[in-house]
């Protein structure tokens, strides 16, 4: 039987996580039904899963609130790489910016995977326990495990499977393909593309512009052909068994 767990459940099973797997959330400044619509599906399953948070929303207290949730933080650098500092004028101020959203954060992973040795650093100078920033696809057939980084209470945690880059890879769809793979198992999802049930980013694209609006964004989801959220309804069925 597979189990889905919290990234910080890992500590529990050390080298033990063949038949677990761990799902992910980046939220992406989604609309808070499009949170809650993601929320709802773990919940009627009784299913674990760490979000990693961009923007304050009432979200964050359900998901306070309910014992199989964890938070880590999703800090947003591309603006300060883009000379705006709206999320703070340096690195350190991006991350603290985030961190004080999700004060019991202790895992991170940036929108856009965006990383650095000072980076991490950061990360752990504010006591975050794991960074999810590596991502090293299935189709690299490398077993992934957990690693050190060189501060020795830091552990990196590469994901082998995210929404995008499974659509961009165009890889198989069956949820076998990856829950049959040795090593760790962390899958990343977008709320969105659940929601959506995206099949191809063009789908995402084209709905780019009515994200906050639900009359709109409802009739963007794909209802065709196999999408994320069939993938998602899958894992979990996976997990149900
Ligand atoms: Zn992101």
């Amino acid at each position: 039987m597979i189990e889905s767990l919290r990234i910080t459940d890992l500590e529990r099973f050390k080298d033990d996580y063949n038949d677990k797997i761990f799902i992910t959330f980046d939220i992406d400044w989604a609309a808070d039904d499009v949170i809650a619509y993601c929320l709802n599906l773990l919940e009627k399953n009784d299913i674990k899963a760490t979000f990693f948070v961009t923007h304050e929303t009432k979200m964050l207290d359900r998901m306070r609130q309910s014992p199989n949730i964890e938070l880590g933080i999703h800090p947003n650098f591309n603006f300060l790489m883009n000379g705006d500092f709206r999320y703070g004028k340096t690195f350190t101020e991006v991350i603290a910016y985030y961190f004080k959203m999700v004060p019991e954060a202790v895992s991170a992973r940036s929108h856009c995977l965006v990383q650095s040795s000072p980076i991490l650093d950061a990360f752990h100078d504010l006591k975050i326990k794991y960074d999810l920033n590596l991502f090293i696809p299935r189709v690299s057939n490398i077993n992934l495990k957990p690693f050190d980084s060189w501060q020795d209470d830091l552990i990196r945690l590469p994901h082998f499977w995210e929404d995008d880059m499974h659509l961009t890879y165009n890889d198989p769809a069956d949820v076998n393909h990856y829950l049959d793979f040795d090593g760790l198992k962390i899958f990343d999802f977008h709320p969105i593309h659940v929601y959506l049930n995206t099949e191809d980013m063009s789908r995402y694209n084209s709905a780019r512009s009515v994200l906050q609006n639900m009359n709109e964004l409802k009739t963007h989801v794909n209802t065709e052909h196999f999408g994320i959220n069939d993938f998602f309804n899958n894992l979990i069925k996976e997990i149900s068994k």
